[in-house]
């Protein structure tokens, strides 16, 4: 038989908690639990979708991974190595690895660059052009597989529209040769037909690099496309994990129906039915004992209040945090 092969990413109890300080001597008076005890792989060349509500700690479990803001807890093994103690020089060389893109291209591209220098910028900091006619040849390459023009590599950010700049954000991480991408909600401020185009721009280069997304967003039917497997976050936890097939045929946990019943089928005659969810989402801040969930769940028991429900897998890899659920995985 042959041996299984190793993750590219292994997430393992992941914690980001922000202390908030008060009085005059300021004391931390509080935390913030953003991420609670995230765990996950992906393996090479697979889409990880992480779904959840606002603040439920989805992007700060991506910033996390990329060290862009550092880890309270836990271990995130990236090719075989812990990256949570790298630093220097090795920090760099990840980064060049593992890549991000970001809601807002707009933001994350530099107003006063072209689209030369801000493609071109990534491969002078790695040292990946040899003279200026290599890096012109490259960003022309890049701008070619994301839709763009060579023509385009003269104009700046301001003068495109939402979906060409974040092709333009993508040329940008593609440039490095990553082996995983971070998508951090990439086309939630677009269109819907706009969207769709992104989402199958990033589906061909996936073929045609190998690469590896953890796609980041907070509505379940923009995942389920391009998701090998979909994991749902609740309060800094992930309380569903399983194929995407999986999930929205057959999902677990009460907060995952909830969330599958305000996406619209494309059946008019199949029918859905919606379970409202009372309340807003707690305050992470002070999150609710027990099952996180408890506060809010349609068929919470006295036992969800106290005890924290451990993420179980069942048959098909479908794991699932709920004491109710456990018998049925
Ligand atoms: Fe609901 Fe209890 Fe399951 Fe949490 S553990 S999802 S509160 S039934």
């Amino acid at each position: 038989m042959l041996d299984p092969v190793p993750p590219l990413l292994s997430v393992r109890g992941l914690k980001k908690h922000y202390a908030i300080r008060g009085g005059i001597l300021s004391r931390v008076v509080d935390k913030v639990h953003a991420v609670d005890g995230v765990s996950f792989d992906i393996a090479p060349g697979e889409t990880l979708g992480l779904v959840g509500e606002s603040g439920c700690g989805k992007s700060t479990t991506g910033r996390a991974i990329m060290r862009l803001i550092e880890p309270t807890e836990g271990t995130i093994q990236f090719e075989g190595r812990d990256v949570t103690r790298l630093q220097g020089e090795e920090l760099r060389a990840l980064r060049r690895r593992m890549q991000i893109i970001f809601q807002d291209p707009f933001a994350s591209l530099n107003p006063r660059h072209s689209v030369r220098g801000i493609i071109g910028e990534a491969l002078v900091i790695h040292g990946l052009a040899k003279n200026r006619r290599d890096l012109t040849e490259q960003v022309v390459r890049l701008l070619e597989l994301v839709g763009l023009r060579p023509d385009h590599m003269t104009r700046f950010a301001h003068e495109f529209s939402g979906g060409q700049r974040q092709r333009i954000g993508i040329a940008r991480a593609l440039a490095v040769q990553p082996r995983l991408i971070v998508c951090d909600e990439p086309v939630s401020a677009l269109d819907v037909s706009i969207q769709a185009q992104v989402i199958n721009l990033l589906e061909d280069l996936q073929e045609q690099f190998g690469l590896a997304y953890l796609f980041i967003a907070h509505d379940l039917s923009v995942v389920e496309h391009i998701s090998n497997r979909v994991g749902v976050m609740y309060l800094g936890r992930v309380v569903e994990i399983a194929t995407a097939r999986d999930l929205y045929a057959n999902p677990l946990h009460p907060y995952t129906e909830a969330l599958l019943s305000a996406v619209p089928i494309p059946d008019p005659t199949a029918k859905r039915s919606r379970v409202a969810l009372k309340g807003d989402v707690p305050n992470p801040i002070n999150p609710p004992s027990g099952c996180h969930f408890h506060t809010r769940c349609p068929i919470a028991v006295a036992r969800c209040a106290i005890e924290v429900p451990a993420l179980i897998t069942g048959a098909n890899s479908h794991a699932v945090a709920c004491h109710l659920r456990h018998e049925t995985i």
